[in-house]
């Protein structure tokens, strides 16, 4: 009876696991899709308790206990920190999955069969790597460990052999199940190959990682399904690891990248070369008085906001310049770049927050058109997203990234601290043109501060 019971709940949180991944495709709904997800997630957790082989359940509220109290202040960072606490999540998400894999290896041996043992060893191997891959993208995030790629000849032929050698030591497995000897040294390649892979990368390429990283901790958990014989782990490791992969790869067009070359690339170096060779050029700059006077003249605006924007936690006062130009009649809307900020969806989060209406944020595509109308284009803490060399600049590090041509718009106004590059680490051509003012200042106080000028001259 427990069984079908637990089934049945299993069937609910799956079901609910999927309607979280749709519902979070569009900031509508997306809310409702966490909710789901949270949802699903206890389910799962309360349908596992339920299970009759559980030996002890004081130990697993001892568990409980200690991971809520890790998860919950990691639940409370700062928004700009998120990428590398997901990274974190999912060192903690693989080396569970490494361990029971671990335990279950050494309860089964030498009696395993083919099947069990190879899902068991890519269960390990991948959750292995993962561990370590994750620790290492979360430490260049935080910054805590070198950004810039670390790279030496023969680089790409020692991580492959390494991955081979993992993956010939599994099948030794599969024909030896009682070779007890060679597991821990296949564990033990794996968690190296995961440093490996990781130290070539540059910060720039650090969130498309961590999203494949994401996508082979779900893998690993889709294998310990196979291995525990259970259907939820199965399905929600097998959505983990699809979406992301897909993830991974909407990211990496989004950057005009290719998948190898963010993998293989050490795209960091060529960036940190190329913001070398820059030198000083006349920019022309604007106070806050004079960059509200031509938003008020305006009748159609674009903001486009940036990592710069999170930084300074300015998106409620842009909401706030929001209503003080539409209340003039001023048509405003919000160009919203793919990779803006440091992670998928991150601008709409920050304005959904603030309570930005929705169909004021328009995606890349659809605003691009636009820009030729439109009278002013205010960049708010945004850099690469806006730099016309990826369209025109065939030796730039970013050359073919798809951007916002807000440089046809008649007024260009970047709100930024300093002439220093954005996270590509490259010049961007768009400070120097005859249409464009910068604004030097905190996103947050400099907003702050045009809001003030608007409301001191009515309209
Ligand atoms: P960006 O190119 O990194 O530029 C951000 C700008 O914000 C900087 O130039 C900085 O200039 C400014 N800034 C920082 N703090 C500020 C503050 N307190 N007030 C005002 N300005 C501030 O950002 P982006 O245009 O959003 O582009 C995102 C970059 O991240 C792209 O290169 C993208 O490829 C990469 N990336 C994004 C994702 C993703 O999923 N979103 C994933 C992978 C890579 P100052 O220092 O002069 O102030």
């Amino acid at each position: 009876m427990t069984e079908h019971i637990i089934e049945l709940i299993y069937l609910v949180a799956s079901a609910l696991f999927i309607l979280a991944l749709k519902w979070m495709n569009t900031p509508a709904t997306a809310r409702r899709g966490i909710l789901a997800g949270e949802i699903g997630m206890v389910l799962a957790i309360g349908g596992t308790l339920l299970q009759h082989g559980i030996v002890d359940y004081k130990c697993i509220a001892i568990a409980l206990v200690i991971g809520s109290g890790i998860g919950v202040p990691l639940g409370l960072v700062q928004m700009t920190a998120v990428p590398q606490r997901t990274a974190l999540s999912h060192a903690f998400g693989a080396f569970c999955v490494t361990l029971v894999g671990t335990a279950e290896f050494y309860l089964r041996t030498p009696n395993v069969q083919p099947f069990m043992m190879s899902v068991l060893c890519v269960e390990v191997i991948l959750g292995g790597l993962t561990v370590t891959g994750s620790l290492m993208a979360a430490g260049k995030l935080q910054e805590v460990l070198p950004q810039r790629p670390i790279t030496y000849k023969g680089q790409n032929f020692v991580n492959l052999a390494l991955l081979a050698s993992t993956a010939v030591i599994a099948i030794y497995l599969v024909r030896n199940p009682g070779a007890t000897h060679l597991y821990p040294v296949m564990v033990g390649i794996a968690l190296i190959v995961g440093v490996m892979l990781v130290i070539p990368i540059g910060g720039a390429d650090m969130p498309t990682v961590i999203s494949l990283l994401n996508s082979y901790a779900g893998l690993s958990a889709a294998a310990m399904g196979f291995v525990l014989n259970n259907k939820l782990l199965i399905v929600a490791g097998a959505l983990d690891g699809s979406s992301g992969f897909i993830l991974s790869v909407i990211m990496s067009k989004a950057m005009n990248r290719s998948f190898t070359n963010v993998v293989f690339g050490a795209f960091g170096q060529v960036a940190a070369a190329a913001a070398g060779a820059q030198e000083a050029r006349p920019v022309k700059s604007a106070s806050p008085e004079e960059a509200a006077g031509i938003l008020a003249a305006a009748s159609k605006v674009v903001i486009v906001p940036g990592y710069g924007m999170a930084v300074a936690q300015a998106q409620h006062k842009v909401r706030e310049l929001y209503d003080a130009l539409t209340k003039r009649g001023i048509d405003v809307r919000f160009a919203i770049h793919p990779v803006a900020g440091r992670m998928p969806g991150h601008m709409n989060v920050l304005l959904a927050e603030a309570d930005v209406p929705y169909d004021r944020l328009m995606e890349m595509d659809d605003i691009n058109g636009d820009f030729p109308q439109t009278d002013v284009s205010l960049i708010i803490g945004a850099n690469d997203v806006t730099n016309p060399a990826a369209k025109t600049d065939q030796s730039s590090p970013i050359y073919g990234m798809p951007v916002l041509d807000v440089e046809k718009s008649h007024t260009v106004m970047v709100i930024k601290r300093s002439m220093n590059p954005g996270f590509a680490g490259i010049d961007n051509p768009l400070y120097y043109m005859d249409q464009t003012l910068m604004l030097f200042g905190d996103a947050k106080v400099f907003v702050s501060n045009i809001v003030k000028e608007l409301s001191n001259t009515h309209g």
